[in-house]
């Protein structure tokens, strides 16, 4: 297992962690700064916040600095009510893919979607199943035009609390399973984001990060599970204030054959979003050497 109590080349930073500071909205540009001003190399951005600065200049920047990637945040979100629906998903999808190859990103990460319309409160319906085949419709798919560009895309489970409104796929296996499927071959062309948030609590955890193998594990995301939890969505804690044994599970993913960044991702309205931006780096910087 990689030693990383001595530097911090391995970190990567998923902008959200970040995106409120103070308690207020900060642009892409400045998170950049921020990151490279402590020798960050590498993050994982959402598109609204690249689109909110402009797609060119953020790539621009990022070459700059000499940062990369470790994600691209996000596609996703297959199932819709209607024909029209489906196709209004993929062509979004495909968006992400071509943003993602500009910015040079190793893989479009993907919340799945779930009943459509249920995160803004009005499922168009409630058939899970129905919303689960929408979803493998539409990964297969967005998988074409990303093999034609060579975009690989990552499936990230998320926990079952999500399952109604943001993705219908729950745990590693399921994931898996639905890879294998559609590419039989092990092609590096689709794989899974593996966040510990969202799997820590599997007793299939070990069994199915070793069959993932290198070939599927194209994204590693921290944070801490806190007690209590207080939001669903927007309490995460920093690594090393809740229950999740990360160096455990790090150790599953590396001996798996995964080699590249541990990217934080902490959505943290109550805490880590009412701090400083400079707080909140440099204490997952020390997180991630003592704890990651
Ligand atoms: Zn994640």
């Amino acid at each position: 297992m990689r030693d990383f109590s001595s530097n911090h080349d391995w970190l990567s930073i998923n902008t959200a962690t970040v995106r409120k500071q103070s308690g207020a909205e900060v642009p892409l540009d400045r998170i950049i700064d921020q990151c490279a001003e402590r020798g960050i190399r590498a993050i994982s951005p959402w598109r609204d916040q690249v689109a909110a600065v402009g797609l060119d200049q953020i790539a621009r920047q990022l070459k700059a600095h000499d940062i990369g990637l470790s994600g691209y945040c996000r596609g996703g979100f297959f199932p819709a009510a209607d024909v029209a629906g489906l196709k209004a998903a993929l062509d979004d999808n495909r968006r992400a893919i071509d943003e993602a190859k500009t910015l040079n990103a190793p893989c479009v990460v993907l919340v799945v979607g779930a009943l459509p319309g249920a995160l803004e409160g009005k499922p168009a319906y409630t058939d899970i199943a129905r919303a689960r085949g929408e979803v493998r419709d539409g990964i297969a798919a967005a998988l074409e035009y990303a093999r034609e560009v060579g975009m690989p895309l990552a499936i990230e489970p998320l926990h079952p609390m999500q399952a109604a409104d943001r993705a219908c796929i729950n745990t590693l296996e399921h994931a898996l399973d639905l890879c294998d499927e559609l590419d039989a071959a092990r092609s590096g062309m689709l794989g899974v984001a593996l966040d510990v948030y969202h799997v820590w609590w599997d007793p299939k955890l070990q069994q199915q990060i070793a069959r993932a193998g290198r070939e599927r594990l194209l994204a590693y995301h921290v944070c801490d599970w806190r007690l209590p939890t207080r939001d669903l969505l927007s309490d995460r804690g920093m690594m090393g204030d809740g229950v999740i044994e990360l160096r455990k599970i790090r150790g599953w993913v590396e001996a798996a054959g995964f080699a590249g960044f541990s990217e934080v991702e902490i959505f943290s309205n109550l805490d880590w979003w009412q701090r400083t931006g400079s707080e909140t780096l440099d204490v997952c910087i020390e997180r991630h050497r003592s704890v990651v």
